[in-house]
């Protein structure tokens, strides 16, 4: 029995194309499924989107579904659990759901789709992280990168000017800024890169 050793990893993001799912494995319906599951705090953006599905695979013990959520700290965490659990008994499908720490969340991991349907929802969608693509690197959790006139101008996602300036570090959650277009005057939230 040496081959249940290791979970074979059947569907991965972002790393793993989509295109690899077959129609016909168990986890294409779930994949489906879990599409309908959003973000608690942003809830036009699903968690795939979000970068925060990470696989669902097969393992020795039944099929499994790993999330890693945005902000460690952020309430939000159990929901997205208990929502991606919910959905999973709500169409009668037996997976378990194994939250995954480490490597921590990033901004770097949303998709297009992710950025494009914030800028709709008026948020002023994330840079590239400071950090670089280095997933390994979960130490970046405690690193305030000095001053924000380092970043690049941030758009508005209300009128794309890059007039903008950042009228508090905090926004609406501790994951966004608040700033404030000096073109249209409108305030938004900026979703910081992490
Ligand atoms: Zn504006």
């Amino acid at each position: 029995m040496h081959a249940d050793a290791t979970p074979s990893l059947l569907v991965r993001l972002p790393d793993g194309p989509i295109a690899q799912k077959q129609p016909s494995e168990p986890f294409y319906a779930i994949w489906n499924l879990l599409e309908s599951v959003t973000d608690p705090e942003i809830p036009v953006v699903n968690l795939r989107e979000m970068g925060i599905l990470r696989a669902v695979r097969q393992t020795a013990d039944g099929l499994e579904v790993v999330i890693t959520p945005t902000y460690s700290g952020c309430p939000a965490m159990s929901q997205m659990h208990d929502d991606v659990a919910n959905a999973l008994s709500g169409a009668g499908v037996a997976a378990r759901v194994l939250t995954q720490l480490a490597p921590a969340w990033s901004t770097d991991w949303m998709t297009p789709e992710a950025h494009d349907k914030l800028r709709g929802y008026g948020i002023a969608p994330p840079h590239a992280s400071h950090c670089g693509a280095s997933n390994a690197n979960v130490i970046q959790f405690a690193t305030r990168k000095g001053t924000a006139n380092a970043d690049p101008a941030v758009a508005c996602p209300q009128c794309g000017s890059h007039n903008t300036t950042e009228t508090s570090h905090f926004g609406s959650t501790a994951c966004k800024a608040l700033y404030r277009c000096l073109d249209c005057l409108e305030p938004f939230d900026y979703f910081k890169p992490y």
